[in-house]
């Protein structure tokens, strides 16, 4: 089977498909090709204000349910994902110009991932008891309520239901806006959700732009906002939770470091540097796009590096052999290829790619430069696509401080054989997740997000928890009332 990438309507409300086509035209392009594959219409406030009356209406209920029953639905749901994974990947292949290699991989199963994970955490969730002589006190974890989830376009299932896994186990109900950019599988996860058992209005999708999204992170209706997106957006996302003291998740950009000592292995090194560059197109946002590389075995690894890009393989995303897809959108594609050209006006030396290959679609030749210096635009700024950027360093010492010098904090890896190296190399690193002698992997048992301005909170994990919930506490008194008078 596969799916229609015109769904049935735009947004998906209370329990079903609801289209109101006042609202803005929303292209759905096909990134690889250009090709339109499905027009969609931006909600109006009407139906922002629909979607969250559904939510605010479900939450109670949803709440009221047991953990275990709450959980059975969402691992209910995981299983229907895991056996529709070839269809749903498919539609994000199409959605995001993913190839599919990766999105049978890397995107719906993730997703799963989350909704058997917090399924099983559903069930778990506790206060505790504190005794006081004879009174005592207990605390209640109680759902937060209604939350937002607003999601980028690289990783559109994964995020839904990174967000709403742990939300629902928590008994909150969501609203949650795809980026426009990416509008097709968040409605998937919406009916299958359905299809699993989950009351309507428990999870709801609205299409739109940005303003679609600051409705909704400024009603009053809703207790909690978590925002996978840029710094820019973060900063207004955040601004404007805080008027109304609500809770917030921000997963935000990054510049993560990956150093490479002259001891590592080689070859795994190389193979990390180019997943942390070129998997879905650089479009990540832990990627590893400042790689340290230690004097001593730098050519080296220019030298290996080039010779693995002779394995690339662009072309069909639908065909499983293709390994390299497009950017997400034309847009995109000037944004990085902007980066490009500055880096070569700035004095970086470009070993590999830098091109536009001829065509049809958003493409972009993988990009390798040298001998980048730390004040260089590209060594500083977030480019999200497929531009790696080679340091050379001589000492641990200089390379933590360089490492660390940036206003981002996402993630870090270290490529070392000295044990005690990579434990002081981390301890010392500002980045909310590391790796060592790997890089970019993010299970849902561990918990995942930004130091400094890449972001508020943890998303999985079962610390994920706190940050969907919140405690009530009471006090018992088992005695008189004292008084003063
Ligand atoms: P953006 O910040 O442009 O957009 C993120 C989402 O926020 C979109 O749905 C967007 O809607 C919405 N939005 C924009 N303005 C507002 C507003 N004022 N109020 C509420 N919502 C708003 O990010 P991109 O989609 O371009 O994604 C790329 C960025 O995401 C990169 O910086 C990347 O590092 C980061 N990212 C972080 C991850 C993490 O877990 N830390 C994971 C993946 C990506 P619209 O698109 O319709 O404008």
């Amino acid at each position: 089977m596969t799916y229609p990438t015109q769904p049935e309507a735009s947004h998906f409300i209370d329990g079903a498909y609801v289209e109101d086509d006042s609202g803005a035209a929303i292209p759905v392009i096909y990134p690889a090709t250009g090709e339109t594959i499905a027009t969609l219409h931006s909600a109006t406030p009407a139906l922002v204000d629909r979607a969250l009356a559904a939510a605010r209406r479900a939450q109670p209920a949803w709440a009221a349910m047991t953990g275990t029953e709450r959980g059975r639905i969402l691992r209910r749901a995981a299983d229907i994902m895991r056996a529709r994974n070839r269809e749903l990947s498919e539609l994000e292949t199409k959605d995001t110009g993913k190839p599919l290699q990766e999105t049978l991989v890397a995107d719906a199963t993730s997703g799963a991932d989350a909704l058997e994970y917090f399924g099983g955490l559903a069930a778990t969730l506790s206060g505790e008891h504190i005794q006081m002589g004879e009174d005592f006190v207990y605390t209640r974890r109680e759902a937060l309520g209604v939350a937002v989830g607003i999601g980028a376009w690289n990783y559109p299932t994964q995020i839904a239901c990174w967000k709403a896994a742990p939300a629902l186990a928590c008994g909150n109900t969501m609203v949650f806006k795809p980026s426009e950019t990416t509008p097709l599988s968040a409605l998937k996860v919406a009916e299958i959700l359905l299809e699993a058992g989950a009351p309507p209005g428990v999870f709801n999708v609205v299409q739109g732009y940005g303003e679609v999204g600051a409705q909704l992170v400024e009603d009053e209706r809703v207790a909690k906002v978590s925002l996978t997106g840029s710094v820019p957006t973060g900063r207004k996302v955040y601004s404007a939770a805080a008027s109304g003291m609500k809770s917030v998740t921000m997963e935000l950009g990054g510049k993560s470091p990956l150093v490479i000592f002259d001891d590592a292995s080689l070859e795994d090194a190389v193979s990390a540097a180019i997943n942390a560059n070129f998997y879905s197109t650089g479009q990540v946002c832990s990627n590893g796009t400042r790689v340290f590389v230690q004097d001593g075995i730098r050519e080296a690894f220019l030298k290996r590096l080039s010779e693995r890009l002779k394995g690339v393989k662009a072309g069909d995303p639908l065909d499983e052999e293709t390994n390299f897809g497009p950017m997400v959108s034309e847009r995109q594609r000037e944004i990085v290829e902007g980066f490009i050209a500055k880096g070569s006006e700035e004095g970086a030396r470009l070993v590999a790619g830098g091109g536009r290959p001829e065509g049809a679609g958003f493409w972009i030749e993988p990009t390798v430069f040298a001998d980048v210096e730390d004040d260089m635009t590209i060594a500083r700024e977030e480019i999200f696509g497929p531009v790696m950027s080679v340091f050379g360093f001589a000492t641990e010492e200089e390379v933590l401080e360089r490492a660390n010098a940036t206003i981002y904090g996402l993630s870090a890896g270290v490529f070392t054989r000295d044990l005690a190296r990579a434990h002081r190399m981390v301890a010392g690193l500002q980045a909310g997740s590391c790796w060592i002698n790997t890089y970019n992997l993010t299970p849902v048992e561990a918990p995942f997000g930004g130091m400094k301005m890449s972001g508020v909170g943890r998303e999985n994990g079962q610390v994920a928890i706190e940050h969907w919930s919140q405690l009530k506490t009471v006090y018992v008194a088992m005695g008189a009332v004292e008084a003063p008078f």
